[in-house]
């Protein structure tokens, strides 16, 4: 391996210049890196894997992103809301299976009578088993007052991705608008933060009109963030939306899978004890995707507990991986897949962010 690129894997801070050698490398340099990143993620982490039990409860949205299949504007969506019960017995099948912590996620909505739901979903799943469940919510932008209401209530995670830390490239996947605010996206990060949130961002990668200038910065956003988690997946275009026209600027299947993987493994070399997402979007670009995610630094996977009746109507962008699993053979399946890559899953337990406990003291 040659010394130069060997040298910047060793580096203690990457700059801009660092991390764009990294994520242009190919053949043998860009094996190097994943290992890198699997390496540098066992020493401070361990072999171990999180899990999450995702309940997507509800595709209603109020955003029009231009990337999404929830978008308002796809009047092709069935909408649909999960019931309190049905989201408390899948947080139930959570604790049942020993998954240590559920993750609610939906589409964005500010409406009073959501806001009090979650805020009594919450509490409700905080009962099960003496608040053994860890909650990490995702969903979307709200005001600082309503953050804090649900935190209060027991969320303790929350995952909101600024999709492009570029304000360019955020406003040609995005309708420039009050609605969809860069500035504000920004500010709800903060605002996560300063209540105490372990808070996590990401971005999607393989965009159209994206560069690798572009990608170095939001790794270094992250950095500069100083954020607890990281989830990133590779774009992948749904026809019913307005970026679809765009399809033929974005790279192959492949290539947008192994900048995922570079990405992922430069981010663990420059935040060695954040916690980062093995998202579903690699498994549905790569059958293999998810593992690949883990063994390049990866350390959180979120199984979908998601009644069946509803998961195809969850259709954020086509051919959703695990979209027919029920819960049980998911984690067999899950089990397998990671022994496979000398991984284990650490049951009943929430598994936060080495890196946020740490400063917390
Ligand atoms: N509404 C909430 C929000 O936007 O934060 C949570 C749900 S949203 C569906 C979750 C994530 O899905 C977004 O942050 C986005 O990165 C991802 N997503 C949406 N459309 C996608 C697409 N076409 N390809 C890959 N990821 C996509
Ligand atoms: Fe709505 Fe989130 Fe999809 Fe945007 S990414 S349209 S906020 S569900």
């Amino acid at each position: 391996m040659d010394k130069a690129f060997e040298d910047i894997l060793f580096q203690p801070e990457l700059g801009r210049e660092d991390i764009k050698v990294l994520l242009a490398a190919q053949g043998e340099r860009k094996d190097r890196l994943l290992r890198r990143g699997l390496e540098v993620k066992l020493a401070h982490l361990d072999n171990y894997v999180h899990l999450r039990g995702l309940i997507e409860f509800g595709n209603v949205c109020e955003k029009n992103c231009l990337y999404c299949g929830l978008r308002t504007g796809n009047d092709k969506v069935d909408r649909y809301c999960l019931s309190d019960e049905e989201v408390l017995s899948c947080a139930r099948l959570a604790h049942e299976l020993g998954y240590g912590s559920v993750a609610l996620q939906s589409g964005e909505r500010t409406d009073a009578g959501f806001i009090d739901r979650i805020e009594r979903l919450v509490r409700e799943i905080k009962k099960i088993d003496g608040g053994s469940l860890g909650i990490t919510l995702s969903l979307g932008e709200q005001s600082e007052e309503t953050y804090r209401r649900w935190f209060e209530a027991g969320a303790h995670r929350y995952l909101l991705r600024i999709e492009s830390s570029t304000e360019e490239l955020y406003y040609k996947i995005h309708p420039r608008n009050d609605k969809h605010s860069f500035r504000r996206r920004l500010d709800c990060l903060e605002s996560l933060k300063s209540i105490g949130y372990q808070t996590g961002t990401g971005v999607m990668v393989g965009l159209p009109f994206q560069t690798l200038d572009q990608l170095a910065d939001d790794l270094l956003f992250f950095k500069r963030m100083d954020v607890a988690m990281v989830g990133l997946g590779p774009y992948i275009p749904h026809p019913d939306t307005p970026l679809y026209r765009h399809r033929d600027l974005i790279p192959s299947a492949v290539e947008r899978m192994d900048m995922t993987l570079k990405m992922i493994a430069t981010l663990r070399l420059m935040m060695p004890e954040i916690n980062m997402v093995a998202a579903t979007a690699n498994q549905t670009i790569d059958p293999q995707g998810r593992e690949k995610a883990i063994a390049a630094g990866a350390n959180v996977i979120m199984p979908n507990l998601t009644p069946g009746e509803y998961r195809e109507s969850y259709f954020i962008y086509p051919d959703k991986a695990c979209v027919k699993d029920q819960p049980d053979q998911c984690q067999t399946c899950l089990d397998i897949r990671l022994a496979a890559i000398g991984h284990r899953i650490l049951y009943n337990a929430w598994g936060d962010s080495v890196a946020f406990t740490k400063k917390r003291g």
